[in-house]
């Protein structure tokens, strides 16, 4: 099945006017400013309140509440799949689909593209790996940050071509133009930001990376595709991207930066049986890793890990240990990383330290060396063991009730995995690690996946888009009430200065990731990516949505701006009933018990009095959410 470069995607919603779509299925009439209405093509009405705003490439139906962009339309009124919908719209409009390779047909002029940008990026690595090296100020400099500040030893860097750019660029322009690259090899190859002239000259070509420590991006094949460049001292005040630690080459023709592993080139020769994956956050991570002698350690590339990554891995081999940070940020990662890696079939394994709030590889490595890995193997958890921990740190104090509750929100897991065995051998797991019997526990999961059938994501037929509801007007299909995660998400979208601070101040268990709950599935993910300060801007969401269901729901926040006199407040008071209704039934369930001391056995008068005055005190102190605009 080919696949279609998401570049490509962004470009063609880019270049087709949504109303020339929707125009051949609904007569649209002006509706003030730019914006169209006709009657929607998804409920029945007669006055209109479909919406077309071309600008912004969306629409939404202010009577059904319908959304999306120029390809959800196609899908849903022809009735077509995602990559049928880009290639109808394509062929109408005159759009050259492009694909990924080994996927499908690129043309053979972008088969030689691709290779001419394959090759120019050999040049540029070792271009800028002899400015490391060279004796002259900046390879003293990158050498000495190399050894000195990174700790490093100088044979890593020249086994994986680690290269310089000084505050210039280091000439890299002159010499890739010398080598007479195409000029559109030059355009796209994303080393430079490029003046839109006629005619392309070495002043137009402006190096997107300077003063920069660079690592080259290899693909699974051992291609150089891009570079990740690390802020030093010598990061010039001018650079767009100046505080940005890590800036990572744009998506290109041979780069994606979601179907990519670092190090996955090497570690993939190396795995086998006892010789498992080991993935890690950063690439410096897998470095220091390589350089003690774990040769299998693999990172994404600065963005949460996706499914095709996990995929790829799948390929290779199909154990993976992960690190992850073990405060909450990454617990939310990890098990947000869970079922994708189960879905992939993978085997995962947790490495955590006993009392340590930061289990950092790169510290672990250089300290204690390979000895260090032995270590945390031994106290690793399966993924199991994980989730329920995550769920209810210490299953042996808390009551029977709070235990069942944390075996549902593992269901949630384990429902990600496709093959029946696996399923039932991790219920009979959590039963075992949660204090359940096993029977019961079995019975629950059967009944967790029929709620989840009738309640999951399905493709309304056109008779059920039309069926009266059972409130509202007539032929108004219900929508789901707004949830505090709605606001929020409705915030970090039109206020986004917000999204960092507010990723800081919810906790990952206040939001309900519910499989049904789409709001607060993507508002995790987005304040997951304000926090690694990977925010791709709300425009460029095409690579976080994954579903039909999140894109909807994001066109139709993006749809319509807010009046919001005082976003900060609005977003202080979502908080407020995050926190609320994550911790007001326990509190209620904990003065029950304490009112009926002898109707629940398991409950500790003194640990319940505790715990009821640590959820007061959590409960009183009051929300601030901290911005720095
Ligand atoms: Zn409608």
């Amino acid at each position: 099945m080919p696949v279609i470069k998401p570049t490509c995607v962004r470009d063609l919603k880019l270049r087709v006017n949504l109303a020339d779509v929707v125009s051949r299925v609904v007569t649209l009439r002006k509706a003030g400013g730019t914006r169209l209405k006709g009657l929607c093509p998804f409920h029945n009405e007669k006055t209109p309140s479909f919406h077309v705003d071309p600008d912004k490439g969306f629409f939404k139906c202010f009577g059904c509440g319908k959304a999306g962009d120029v390809i959800s339309f196609v899908r849903e009124t022809e009735q077509l799949g995602f990559t049928e919908a880009v290639e109808a719209i394509g062929k109408r409009f005159g759009v050259v689909i492009e694909y990924e390779e080994g996927s499908g047909g690129p043309s053979r002029e972008e088969r030689s593209l691709r290779q001419e940008i394959f090759d120019l990026h050999e040049v540029a690595a070792d271009h800028l790996h002899q400015a490391f090296l060279a004796a002259d100020d900046t390879g003293t400099y990158f050498r000495s940050y190399w050894t000195d500040r990174r700790r490093f030893p100088l044979e890593i860097a020249s086994e994986f071509k680690i290269g310089a750019t000084d505050a210039a660029g280091s000439g890299l322009g002159a010499v890739l133009l010398r080598r007479k690259f195409s000029e559109e090899a030059l355009r796209k190859c994303g080393l430079f930001f490029i003046y839109d002239d006629a005619t392309l000259t070495l002043g137009a070509l402006r190096p997107r990376f300077r003063g920069r420590l660079m690592i080259p991006i290899r693909d699974h094949q051992g291609r150089v595709v891009a570079f990740t460049a690390r802020q030093t001292d010598r990061t010039p005040e001018d650079d767009p991207a100046r505080e940005a630690k890590y800036v990572n080459s744009p998506e290109t023709p041979v780069f994606t930066k979601g179907n990519l592993l670092f190090n996955l080139d090497r570690a993939r020769t190396v795995v086998g049986d006892g010789r498992p994956f080991v993935l890690v956050e950063g690439q410096l991570d897998a470095l220091r890793c390589w350089s003690v002698g774990l040769k299998t350690a693999i990172a994404p590339q600065g963005t949460s890990i996706t499914e095709s990554q996990l995929v790829l891995l799948r390929r290779y081999h199909p154990q993976v240990e992960c690190f992850f940070d073990s405060d909450a940020a990454g617990q939310k990662a990890a098990l947000r990383f869970l079922p994708m890696a189960l879905k992939a079939g993978l085997e995962v394994r947790f490495f955590t330290l006993a009392g340590a709030a930061k289990l950092d590889p790169d510290l672990l490595f250089l300290e204690r060396g390979l000895a260090a890995y032995e270590e945390v193997r031994r106290a690793a958890l399966s993924a199991m063991e994980f989730a329920c921990r995550a769920a209810v740190p210490d299953p042996a104090q808390a009551s029977s009730e709070l235990r069942t509750r944390a075996a549902q929100s593992v269901y949630e897991v384990i429902a990600a995995a496709e093959s029946e065995v696996a399923r039932a051998a991790f219920v009979a797991e959590v039963a075992g690690h949660l204090r359940l019997s096993a029977p019961a526990a079995e019975r629950d999961f059967r009944s967790y996946l029929l709620r989840l059938q009738r309640s999951g994501p399905r493709v309304p037929t056109g008779s059920e888009a039309q069926a009266p509801a059972a409130t509202g007007g007539p032929g108004t299909p219900r929508l789901p009430p707004p949830t505090p995660e709605h606001h929020l998400l409705l915030l970090c979208l039109h206020y986004e200065s917000l999204g960092k601070p507010l990723s800081h101040a919810i906790q990952h268990d206040w939001v309900d990731t519910s499989p049904a709950h789409t709001a607060g599935r993507l508002l995790n993910r987005f304040l997951g990516e304000f926090e690694h300060d990977t925010w791709p801007g709300r425009d460029h969401l095409d690579s976080l949505l994954e579903t039909p269901d999140e894109r909807a729901l994001v066109a139709s926040l993006l749809f319509e701006a807010p009046s919001i006199d005082d976003p900060v407040k609005v977003a202080q008071e979502g908080l407020r009933q995050l926190r609320a209704r994550a911790l007001e039934p326990r509190l209620r369930q904990i003065e029950l018990a304490l009112a009926n001391p002898h109707a629940d056995s398991d409950s500790d008068p003194i640990s319940l009095l505790k715990e009821r005055s640590e959820l007061q005190r959590q409960l009183r102190v009051p929300v601030v959410l901290t911005t720095t605009a």
